[in-house]
């Protein structure tokens, strides 16, 4: 019987700790709203240098997406680093091509217990006429100086265990994690390193009052800080409405098998590398630490209410893996990413003292941690520049029609991948 009331992530983490609501006045030189790896690793940079930073959540450190993910720690954007040169360059193109190993640094430097695993990132695709763009992918990238490697159909079986594919690349750089181990793990190391994390305390009211802030939660708490960080990502809400509309809240639904048996094992992913591929509606898929094979992708739009609106993903697991065809699934669960239309992380700072950073459009472990970095230390002297530029907050057109639009764009982008197959 799968489990919907709990994710794998849940089921296998250390216990939460207990991070108690801040209540009455408080006073800091930054106040961070989310929990999540922008929050907390924003947060944590401000501490080693020496800023005293709150941290509220309206739940708890991982609440989010990044207690939620699939826990593929890819560096890049979806954008060629070409492309990424010529929009922003090189520069930005350095901070994301070294996205994962911040991930990795961390990791390391705080011993975080995570089950980190540093074994590539494998793109492959299952279309013969997006082979020569994935090739030119890779080769800007090792002109760069990173390990990579094509991968023909042949060794692509092998490395991936499926036969749906055609070819693709594979990114030594990348690697996989426990996302909720991380993520309190993180929260461990920032409260450790003197920031204060507040639990159940969702920011209710914003407001500027001379030259600082006034943030209220729902706790009763009322936080007066110079510099205000807001962290919110695809749980963003009514704080700053004209926020909200510049980003579409997007289900994204990941199931995880039974435990694999040694043959699987040797069979799917051996090397314990993670995929996803091209298709315009990704598929993602890796080995969790307890060997089950996990899946993940783009589901209905709006939260899952039973078994079947998983059956996208369960299907997706019979096409990939035939020779697996009777694999029972023990966890199903889901969360929200934030897409824009650039397919960019976007930094606001729409009134000295706020800087907003979200958009990760679901590859959000790496570059949200980086950029969460990237912001404590601009926070900490503001000559250190940050590696986008600040973009205005431009609401999505029709933004309230998202929900329909996204339905109707999610349907249209699985038939032309069916069509296309
Ligand atoms: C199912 C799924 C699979 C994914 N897989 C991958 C993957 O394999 N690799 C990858 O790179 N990315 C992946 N992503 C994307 C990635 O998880 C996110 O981009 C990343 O976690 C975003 O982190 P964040 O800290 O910005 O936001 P979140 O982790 O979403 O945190 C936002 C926090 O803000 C809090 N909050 C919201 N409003 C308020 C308020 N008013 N007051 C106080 N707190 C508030 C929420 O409670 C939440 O904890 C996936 C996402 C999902 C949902």
């Amino acid at each position: 019987m799968t489990d919907l009331t709990q994710s794998l992530w849940t089921a296998t983490a250390r216990p939460a700790e207990s991070y108690p609501a801040l209540t009455g006045s408080q006073r800091a030189d930054v106040v961070v709203i989310g929990a999540g790896f922008t929050g907390l690793t924003t947060a944590l940079r401000l501490a080693e240098g020496g800023a005293r930073t709150i941290v509220i959540d309206s739940v708890e450190p991982g609440f989010g997406a990044s207690g939620r993910n699939g826990g593929q720690v890819i560096p890049g954007l979806k954008y060629d680093p070409d492309q990424v040169d010529q929009m922003f360059g090189e520069a930005t193109t350095d901070f994301i091509g070294r996205a994962a190993d911040t991930v990795f640094d961390l990791i390391d430097k705080y011993r975080i217990e995570c089950s980190p695993v540093r074994k590539g990132w494998i793109q492959p695709t299952v279309k013969q006429d997006h082979l020569p763009g994935l090739k030119r992918r890779m080769l800007q990238w090792q002109a760069r100086g990173c390990k990579n490697e094509w991968l023909d159909a042949a060794r692509m079986q092998q490395l991936t265990g499926s036969p749906c594919f055609v070819g693709g690349w594979i990114d030594y750089r990348a690697g996989s994690l426990h996302p909720l181990n991380f993520v309190r793990g993180l929260a461990r190391t920032a409260a450790d390193a003197c920031v204060t994390i507040s639990s159940q305390s969702k920011a209710t009211s914003l407001k500027r009052t001379g030259d600082s802030w006034e943030v209220k939660t729902s706790a009763g708490a009322l936080i007066r800080a110079e510099q205000v960080v807001i962290a919110t990502n695809g749980y963003s809400g009514s704080l700053l409405p004209k926020l909200s509309a510049t980003i579409v809240p997007a289900s994204s639904f990941q199931i995880a098998s039974e435990p694999l048996t040694e043959a699987q094992l040797n069979e799917i992913l051996p090397t314990r590398a993670v995929v996803s591929d091209t298709r315009r509606l990704a598929n993602y898929f890796r080995i969790s630490p307890d060997n089950r094979l996990m899946i993940g992708g783009r589901g209905t739009f709006s939260e899952p209410r039973s078994l079947n609106d998983y059956s996208k993903m369960i299907s997706d697991r019979r096409m990939l893996f035939p020779q697996f065809p009777d694999l029972k699934i023990d966890y199903a669960w889901s969360g929200r990413v934030a897409m824009n239309r650039e397919h960019l992380p976007h930094i606001h700072q729409p009134i000295p003292g706020l800087t907003v950073a979200l958009g990760f459009n679901g590859r959000g472990v790496a570059m949200g941690c980086s950029l969460g970095r990237a912001i404590g230390e601009h926070l900490l002297d503001s000559r250190v520049e940050l590696p986008l530029p600040f973009s205005k907050m431009k609401p999505l057109p029709l933004h309230a029609c998202h929900p329909f639009y996204a339905t109707l764009a999610i349907w249209y982008y699985r038939l032309r991948d069916q069509l296309e197959n």
